[in-house]
């Protein structure tokens, strides 16, 4: 028998945790995902019907407990999921195991947070979490989201940056960070970097760069979920989450497991990225996350020598689009060299040429973010905007 930490390995431990009715074990009740093992890190999932995630926190634990008996292991992560049958499309109950992509994580919260729905993680350190989202890769969305979150900062505002886009996790380039390692807190947690006076934490820090991301569904909610709960934010008037792409269930997780002030949602002009991103707008729909609006990027050209513009992707589809369906319109962001140039060097345009015209185009889409989210606080608190900004 083998004592290394391998997958078969965890396996084999695993057929000691008895299913959630007593009468076989979970491996072979074919209840635990493929396992992922990452420098000693161990993370998995166990299915369970929805609604006995509660009940089933001693099985959870049991498992976390054996598999940290093996030799190498240097954490346990293991998620309750309660998966939705493949083609119900029905919206999804909040809280933890209510629909796809409900989940229970273990160990360090996990208990109602105030004013959030049941089962979100508390951040009661922070004041708006805002998600930045796309209904498909590419469209510039971490780009948009580094450069809203520095004019937050700009803006005046406390801000910090967890990078949640697990199958491409871009931030710490995007901020010069590669490469660094966050710090250990105390009780299992880890320290936010820092960048341009921003608090940062991407899951780019804990994987390898080089490590194939073979996240499937569940884990990529346990390495969501953990990100969330196992980071010692400061006291932050505004988190901005860059989302994973797309409208699957790590989108609706993340929408679920914390209690989002709302979504900006970054589009290309073109008709086919418009499609996506209205999954994008129902996905937030379905969980009740105001869309705070919509960001057109790559959205016209200026020649760098003859200064004149053109619409090469056919600019205004996502005016149009925001107009149709009511939801703001935030801004468009041209596509231009010195946004890609300075984003991949580490040095993003708002604070590498904070008086040039596109960190002005930013700030402004921050402003309108900031007072679409308050005004939607004010209107759930039943208060006065709190803070507003001058745009
Ligand atoms: P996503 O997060 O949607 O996958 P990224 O933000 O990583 O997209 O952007 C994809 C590429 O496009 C990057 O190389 C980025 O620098 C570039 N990019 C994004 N927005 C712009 C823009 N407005 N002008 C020029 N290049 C851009």
């Amino acid at each position: 028998m083998s004592t290394d930490l391998t997958k078969d390995r965890v396996l084999e431990m695993l057929q000691k945790v008895k299913g959630p009715d007593q009468d076989d074990d979970i491996v072979s009740l074919g209840l635990v995902s493929p396992i992922v093992i990452n420098k000693g890190k161990v993370y998995f999932a166990i299915s369970v019907e929805p609604g006995r995630a509660k009940e089933l926190e001693p099985m959870r634990e049991a498992a976390e407990e054996i598999v940290g008996r093996i030799d190498g292991v240097k954490s346990v992560a293991v998620t309750l999921t309660a998966d939705r049958e493949a083609g119900d499309t029905s919206a999804p109950e909040s809280g933890a195991g209510g629909g796809s992509g409900g989940c229970s994580t273990g160990g360090g919260g996990g208990a109602p947070g105030s004013g959030g729905t049941g089962g979100q993680i508390p951040m009661p350190n922070i004041g708006s979490i805002i998600a930045v989202a796309s209904g498909k890769g590419g469209v510039g969305k971490s780009t948009t989201a580094i450069n809203l979150a520095l004019s937050f900062q700009a803006n005046g505002l406390r801000t910090g940056i967890l990078d949640a886009d697990i199958y491409g996790p871009s931030i710490p380039r995007l901020l010069g960070l590669q490469g660094q390692n966050p710090e250990a807190a105390e009780n299992d947690h880890i320290k936010p970097m820092k960048a341009f006076g921003m608090e940062v934490m991407s899951i780019g820090f804990l994987v390898d760069e080089e490590a194939p991301m073979i996240w499937r569904g569940p884990m990529v909610m346990s390495a969501l979920t953990q990100m969330l709960q196992y980071v010692t934010w400061g006291e932050l008037d505004v988190l901005v989450v860059d989302m994973p792409p797309g409208t699957g269930d790590a989108q609706l997780t993340m929408s679920q497991a914390v209690p989002l002030a709302g979504a900006v949602i970054v589009s290309t002009p073109q008709d086919l990225a418009l499609i996506d991103a209205r999954k994008g707008l129902n996905m937030f729909k379905q969980v009740k996350v105001p869309v705070l609006g919509i960001v057109e990027n790559m959205s016209y050209f200026n020649c760098p020598s003859c200064g004149e513009r053109s619409d090469i992707f056919g600019h205004g589809g996502a005016k149009a689009e925001a107009e149709r369906i009511k939801v703001p319109f935030l801004g468009e962001i041209p596509l231009h060299m010195d946004i890609r140039e300075k984003s991949d060097a580490g040095q993003p345009v708002v604070v590498s040429d904070p008086d040039g015209p596109h960190a002005e185009i930013y700030r402004h889409i921050a402003t309108q973010t900031w007072n679409n989210a308050e005004a939607h606080k004010a209107k759930r608190e039943g208060k006065k905007t709190k803070i507003t900004l001058e745009s």
